[in-house]
């Protein structure tokens, strides 16, 4: 697995990387232990995130490049015994349900049992909103408007897709995008240059000032612009639509071995709405893992910055009270997003 948590309580998961592990384990002894075997070597402690057993951090530095192998970015395997220093009692049974086990594809469709890291993953979805919605803007080459990102989120959560097998906190924003059905494009703002470039060469769609429109509207309101006058008619987006969405297959690379994740982003057009379009644009969409924790870490630094702290603050309270909206009834009633604490103190 790629991420590990301090204690069985602990609500916060981190990205296994060397210098992470270090600094939050801070290398103290309930962590940072031996074998019992002789030699001892160094073992390397943390909980799994989901079953809330142990899990042994593999490929650290004094362990690494044994027999020559090259170097491997670090990882994470169950560790099938207890540890007393984490209060960790082994269970085979939280063990044989995890969906951190095995190599689970992003693809993976099979609803996750344990309700308990489920509500995990929608306390993120709040948390981390706006960096989700950064997130997928960069995937896709669109800035997401607030209307696409609230039709997303709410399809995520209503048809529990966040319950994939596949999807965990690794992967959040990037699953959420894949197991998306087909969202339309009218109306957003494109800075891919080869999606701009599809999108002009599609029958219906152009691209005006950034933002997707029919061509039929550029036309109206470029000859009212020569006539001198306003369009006589208000903005339409027309009888056409133009949509994404992503195929089925999703390639897992070997991430410790510093290869991408990668899947394939569709647009595809629709004359008259019709139901099955003409695909104008295909893109393999390249990832890893350790994305999104590192785009959570930006955030948290410019929360930190007094440049920027408002702005970012602002971003991430508009896009996760959007979220919160159609996950408040999933989660205990008591619970509330950790702006409304801050900036309501009781
Ligand atoms: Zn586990």
């Amino acid at each position: 697995m790629d991420i590990f948590a301090l204690h069985p309580t602990s609500k916060k998961h981190f990205f296994i990387t060397e210098a992470t592990y270090f600094e939050q384990t801070q290398r103290r002894p309930q962590w940072a232990t031996k074998t019992k075997s002789i030699p001892q070597m160094p073992l390397y402690l943390a909980t799994c995130p989901e079953c809330k057993n142990a899990i042994e951090i593999r490929e650290l530095d004094r362990v690494r490049g044994e027999n020559n192998r090259a170097p491997m970015a670090p990882f994470g395997k169950h560790y099938q015994h207890d540890v007393s220093g984490l209060d960790i009692v082994y269970s085979q049974e939280a063990y044989d349900r995890c969906s951190l086990r095995a190599k689970v594809s992003l693809g993976a469709s099979e609803p996750r049992q344990n309700t308990a890291f489920n509500a995990e993953i929608l306390i993120m979805l709040v948390e981390h909103a706006a960096v989700i919605r950064g997130t997928i803007s960069n995937v896709i080459g669109i800035k997401v408007s607030s209307k696409l990102f609230k039709s997303m989120m709410k399809k995520f959560i209503e048809e529990s897709r966040y319950k994939c097998k596949g999807v965990i906190p690794s992967n959040l924003p990037f699953a959420m995008a894949y197991w998306m059905e087909s969202q339309s494009l009218v109306g957003q703002y494109v800075f891919d240059v080869k999606m701009v470039e599809a999108v002009n060469n599609s029958h219906h769609f152009c691209i005006d000032d950034e933002q997707i429109i029919p061509k039929e509207w550029k036309k109206i309101r470029e000859d009212a612009k020569r006539a001198g006058r306003l369009p006589a008619t208000k903005m339409s987006w027309g009888a056409h639509n133009l949509a994404f969405y992503f195929g089925r297959r999703v390639h897992r690379g070997a991430e410790h071995n510093g290869e991408l994740n990668h899947m394939t982003l569709k647009v595809t057009e629709h004359p008259n709405n019709k139901q099955t379009g003409r695909e104008i644009y295909s893109t393999k969409i390249e990832y890893s893992n350790s994305h999104f924790f590192k785009a959570i870490v930006a955030e948290e630094r410019q929360l930190a910055q007094p440049e920027k702290a408002q702005e970012t603050l602002r971003k991430k309270i508009e896009a996760g009270e959007m979220a919160f909206t159609f996950i408040a009834p999933l989660l205990p009633k008591d619970w509330k997003p950790s702006w409304r604490s801050q900036t309501n103190p009781q």
